[in-house]
């Protein structure tokens, strides 16, 4: 059975649109006839508006409000308010100018009319945190208490979307804590759970229509719902955490809930199931942590500490300051669990999902790899679970939503339709994510004296149509001529004579035969035989550098991340002998473009190579109009690998 006691708070609301309009008879109720009109610098000009509504009313105005209510700056208003002899005091404004008044009002005993402009939720409470010395102390006494609160959906239009979005999380993190605050109630509880649920669903459509004002009066009910929470219960360990970071290391209030909020809660998770399950319910989410993580990377806004400016070399002593005092929490405070939370909140990681989320993900992991036990082959059985597992695991660390799983099978349905006897949109795929050079490297490049290997490419066909020694390649094509003289050996330097080399290579602009619909038949590839001296001598072009197809999903995939889709220019060779390693590589152009930053990350230092510059003669005897290039290399030859090894 549950124990409570609840007290309701006396405090009138006045919530609509259009609502500041009813402000001077909200002070006639209260019998106040010279009010003082505060606000912070940025708002000045509504404190302006204020005035004018208020008309003989308005006894002065105080913009000078600041976050964290530092005593000077009460000290100063509190002149005004003596000069100006104000009955009332009425706040228009965010936390900061709500925590002035109620500073004055405390100190002069005056009633307060407070008019939220953000979703701090100040306004229902009666709690009081001022800054001397850099230090912020809160303190809590029921005059504290604003009598009237008027909420206006028209005056939080205007609210910038970063600060609405840090300012509506602030709130989340009232009610996230007053879920599992030790004097809880059915009350709070409910207040709390549709707050929540508010501000998830009116978060979005700020963010991406800041002028939605159904979302905008959705999100000011939650901050009066979650402000109530604040105002009812004690806040834990993550309050006291943003408390002890505004107060002592300057930083911004509502981006400091922000940031701290996923970790605070992934912190108490162990502790607080019930209030996790419940929360998480109230996000549509399996898991409130990562949930309310994943909502705050959504909108834009901050996830780590370091880009609130605080040093790395302040944590520890955030640590003990926030360990000094204690506070109403659901797990133990100590001092290494605060020093990891402030670790994990200054990297801004994603926080792990709580327990009984991943005791499920893995039982279904357990599961699945189970039904994959009985392969007969080994390896095949070795390969889909290690795959499976890999998976699963891709899944739960980037707790994958379903929408982005369907877009990942539509982006692999894409990429196959892309696919036909003369494009390869999957090699295209496993090229520029790096997978095939990975593969390369592991299947091919396993002696130090072998050429190196490089991948296939999307462009071979088989059987390309074989060609004499010394034939042209590149027959009637303009481009710089090219005159290639290879060597085919073994490790030792012994020719092997009769290798078959398959050559192939884009066109002066960069494109291949297969691209190229008008062309018919092959061109810029051949099949070449070595004769006893291992050698093969061809006549072609230069290659040149080009953009591998863009107008498919891989293309998309580049321009979506900001990457170029260029080659660096190279000719593809693919040598076999019996009994040898069959050479599948490329040898690029040195100096030519992207050398550097291949898009398919297939160039290795040992197969740039130089392709000189002559003038006059050519090998062949032909004329030269102009300069003509050479290529002189020698492929050696692994010998195969023996049944059994990989
Ligand atoms: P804030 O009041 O400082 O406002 C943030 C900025 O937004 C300011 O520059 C302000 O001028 C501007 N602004 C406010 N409303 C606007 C609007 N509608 N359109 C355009 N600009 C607008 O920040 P906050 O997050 O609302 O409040 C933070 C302060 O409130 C802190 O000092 C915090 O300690 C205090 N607070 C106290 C309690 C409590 O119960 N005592 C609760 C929550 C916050």
């Amino acid at each position: 059975m549950r124990a409570f006691t609840y007290a309701g708070h006396p405090t009138r609301v006045v919530f609509g649109a259009g609502t500041i309009g009813r402000l001077p008879e909200e002070l006639s109720r209260l019998g106040a006839t010279r009010a003082l009109v505060l606000s912070t610098p940025g708002r000045a000009d509504l404190a302006q508006r204020v005035r004018e509504l208020l008309g003989p009313a308005a006894a002065g105005e105080f913009t000078g409000a600041a976050m964290h209510t530092p005593v000077e700056v009460t000290e100063h208003a509190l002149a005004v308010v003596r000069e100006s002899a104000a009955d009332c005091l009425v706040a228009v404004g965010g936390g900061s100018t709500t925590g002035l008044a109620k500073a004055l009002s405390v100190r002069t005993g005056l009633p307060q009319v407070v008019v939220p402009t953000t979703y701090a939720g100040s306004e229902a409470t009666a709690v009081l945190g001022e800054t001397e010395n850099g230090v912020k102390t809160t303190r809590s006494a029921p005059e504290i208490r604003p009598g009237t609160v008027l909420y206006d959906v028209d005056l939080t239009l205007g609210l910038p979307v970063p600060v609405s979005v840090t300012s509506g999380i602030n709130a989340m993190a009232h009610a996230v804590e007053a879920l599992y605050a030790p004097e809880t109630d059915p009350v709070t509880d409910q207040l709390a759970l549709r707050a929540i649920e508010l501000l998830a669903e009116a978060l979005p459509r700020i963010a991406d229509g800041p002028g939605d004002r159904a979302a905008r009066a959705n999100a000011l009910e939650a901050a009066w719902l979650a402000g109530t929470c604040l105002g009812s219960v004690g806040m834990g360990l993550h309050h006291k955490l943003c408390h002890t970071l505004g107060g002592s290391f300057g930083l911004p209030h509502a981006p400091t809930h922000t940031v701290v909020l996923p970790y605070a809660m992934a912190h108490n998770a162990p502790a607080a199931p019930d209030a996790m399950s419940r929360i998480a319910r109230a996000l549509g989410a399996p898991d409130a942590p990562t949930a309310v993580h994943d909502l705050i990377r959504r909108l834009g806004a901050p996830t780590n500490l370091a880009d609130l400016g605080l040093a790395a070399s302040k944590l520890p002593r955030a640590a003990e300051l926030a360990t000094a005092t204690p506070c109403p929490n659901p797990r133990e405070v100590t001092r290494e669990g605060i020093a990891q939370l402030l670790a994990d909140a200054f990297e801004g990681r994603r926080p792990a999902p709580a327990e009984p989320l991943a005791d499920s993900l893995h039982t279904l992991l357990g599961q699945v790899t189970a039904s994959l036990a009985g392969a007969p082959d080994a390896r095949v059985r070795q390969l889909l679970t290690d795959l499976t597992r890999r998976l699963h695991g891709f899944v739960a660390d980037n707790d994958l939503s379903d929408d982005e799983w369907r877009y990942a099978i539509d982006f692999l349905t894409r990429t196959g339709q892309q696919c036909s006897d003369t494009r390869q949109e999957f090699i295209l795929l496993s090229d520029t994510l790096g997978i095939s050079s990975a593969v390369d490297l592991l299947t091919n490049s396993r002696t130090a004296e072998s050429t190196p290997s490089a991948v296939l490419g999307p462009f071979y066909v088989e059987g390309p149509p074989p060609l004499p020694d010394g034939a042209d390649l590149a027959e009637g094509l303009t481009g710089t001529p090219m005159y290639a003289s290879v060597r085919v050996t073994d490790l030792d330097g012994k020719p092997l004579a009769g290798a078959v080399a398959d050559v192939w290579q884009s066109n002066e602009d960069g494109y291949y035969d297969v691209q190229l619909p008008d062309i018919d038949g092959p061109q810029l590839r051949a099949r070449f035989r070595a004769d006893d001296e291992g050698r093969i001598r061809f006549r072609s072009i230069l290659p040149s550098e080009y953009p591998i197809p863009e107008d498919g999903p891989v293309g998309r995939m580049l321009a979506a991340v900001g990457r170029h889709p260029y080659r660096a220019p190279h000719v593809h060779f693919m040598i076999s002998v019996p009994g040898r390693h069959t050479l599948v590589t490329q040898l690029f152009v040195a100096g030519g473009a992207h050398i550097d930053d291949d898009t398919v990350f297939g160039v290795k230092d040992a197969l740039v190579v130089d392709f000189p510059e002559h003038h006059g003669p050519t090998p062949d005897g032909r004329p030269a109009e102009g300069p003509w290039r050479s290529l002189d290399y020698t492929f050696r030859l692994a010998p195969a690998p023996t049944p059994g090894d990989r």
